[in-house]
């Protein structure tokens, strides 16, 4: 699980804005691209962040 405190520095590589845990995602407030979570970490780069649309294969 995310903590609170990770949660705060973490910031959209993007934008710089804050994300919000949301499921097993995070999401950034401004953009709203999502940043999976694996094996515990954020991954916070944009090559593999998910922008609005679901797109589990490519
Ligand atoms: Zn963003």
């Amino acid at each position: 699980m995310i903590s609170k405190e990770l949660l705060e520095i973490l910031a959209c590589p993007v934008c710089k804005e804050s994300v919000l845990l949301e499921s097993e995602k995070l999401v950034c407030t401004k953009c709203h691209r999502h940043y999976p979570i694996k094996d515990g970490i954020p991954v916070m780069l944009v090559d593999e962040a998910e922008e609005l649309v679901d797109t589990d294969d490519r």
